[in-house]
């Protein structure tokens, strides 16, 4: 894409009332920008990123036996009355038409997906099922002054998983949890996944999967040698005592976001819609259910909390808008013909082919944060070719034309 044409362009300072780096980052280049408080506008740049987030968590779900799906946002309250949530949930959305009817908007969704796939399965044999869509949850959230990482507005994945029994849902959340800990490595992120208390309802477990980060609202206790991790609102624990799995290690305190989450919903929406299956003996049974979310949007977040220096965001290049900025300072017809052969080569680059002085265009390459920054001019073709630089390294060198390519595969 030519830089001359994406209608956003990078501000050098970040909104006042923006009170986080992500926020800042994402605004300054050009990525998102806020409606009202915990609403983002998602702006090209921000959106191609979001899809990459996507991309890497839809592929890893399918892989594991998940079947998208598509449900609305606007729901019936009768299906939140038959759950209790509608008196419950505070962060609930409700909404009146005018012709006095109420509605809920989905802050997440037990209470249209069990009826829809309960009422498909009749026997133990249509069991274990494993459903998931990517959509926009909505929550009345008293605090949303966290950019990407809490919004009122919010886009998350969110599988859904009927079972026969405890056991098997415990078998299938382990393969979740690998799938989870998979995404976020190939995120670029480090995840520690934890073992928290219940959600709403339930007293049953739930799992949690943090990334260490200041910005996070979560306190967690983590092990500096082992996988061991707690979130601090319900840990036995103390910082600085030793580990009680690995025993060799020690309880370290931190700031985390979380990113994921696992519920085990047990029972309890099965029996309340009064929805179940028939097991070997013709008996009807409950169907154990299992809640897995992943923030996307907070996901785009995180990463730039972690991602980042003085100078902007470094995106990994997993979930990079593009691989390459392509900067031509003075020779255009050079730099044209490169972002040609890069195309055809199926490198995805953003071109900065605006009439900008270099310094503008190092400070937005450094802002916007692509992986790799070439740059074509006078100076670099004089001693051979480009000149390559990582985002986030300070040695930059000097590649010949026809190597481009082949050096950016
Ligand atoms: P939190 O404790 O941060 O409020 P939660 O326990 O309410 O999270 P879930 O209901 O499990 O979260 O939602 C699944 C995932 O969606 C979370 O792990 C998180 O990554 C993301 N998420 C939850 N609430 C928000 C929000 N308000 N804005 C952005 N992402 C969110
Ligand atoms: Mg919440």
């Amino acid at each position: 894409m030519k830089q001359s044409q994406l209608f956003t362009k990078t501000e050098r300072f970040a909104p006042k009332d923006e009170e986080t780096k992500n926020a800042q980052l994402l605004t300054r280049a050009g990525f998102a920008e806020k409606l009202m408080a915990g609403v983002y506008n998602y702006l090209p740049l921000g959106l191609i990123t979001l899809r990459k987030i996507e991309r890497i968590v839809r592929e890893e779900m399918n892989r594991i036996g998940g079947q998208e799906i598509l449900m609305p946002m606007l729901h019936p309250k009768e299906n939140w009355q038959t759950t209790g949530g509608w008196d419950k949930i505070d962060v609930l959305f409700k909404i009146k038409s005018r012709t006095e009817k109420d509605y809920a908007l989905g802050q997440s969704e037990e209470e249209v997906v069990t009826p829809l796939v309960m009422r498909r399965l009749q026997t133990y044999k249509d069991l274990p099922l494993y459903v998931y869509q990517i959509h926009w949850k909505f929550r009345d959230e008293l605090r949303a002054k966290s950019g990407l990482l809490r919004g009122r507005e919010f886009f998350m994945k969110d599988m859904y998983s009927f079972h026969v029994d405890q056991a098997d849902f415990d078998k299938f959340y382990e393969i979740a949890k690998q799938a989870y800990l998979k995404i976020f490595t190939r995120l670029g992120l480090t995840a520690k996944a934890t073992e928290a208390s219940g959600g709403s309802f339930s007293q049953k477990i739930s799992y949690e999967f943090m990334v260490l980060t200041d910005a996070g609202e979560d306190d967690i206790l983590y092990c500096d040698q082992c996988v061991f991790c707690v979130n601090q609102e319900i840990a036995k624990q103390k910082e600085g005592e030793p580990c009680p799995q690995c025993k060799k290690g020690k309880l370290r305190r931190a700031k985390a976001a979380e990113v994921g989450n696992v519920f085990d919903l047990g029972q309890k929406y099965g029996k309340d819609f009064d929805l179940g299956f028939k097991d070997k003996d013709g008996v009807k049974q409950y169907p154990v259910m299992g809640c897995y979310g992943i923030g996307i949007s907070r996901l785009l977040g995180v990463i730039v909390e972690k991602c980042h220096d003085d100078k902007g965001i470094i995106w990994p290049e997993a979930v990079a808008p593009f691989k390459v900025h392509l900067l031509s300072l003075d020779q255009d017809k050079a730099a044209e013909k490169i972002y040609h052969d890069l195309l055809k080569n199926n490198i995805e680059v953003l071109y900065d082919d605006r009439r900008a002085s270099p310094g503008e265009k190092f400070a937005d390459a450094d802002l916007i944060g692509l992986p790799y920054r070439l740059v074509v001019s006078a100076k670099s073709l004089k001693s051979g070719g480009v000149e390559i630089k990582k985002r986030g390294e300070n040695q930059s060198k000097i590649v010949k034309i026809k190597d481009i390519i082949e050096g950016l595969k």
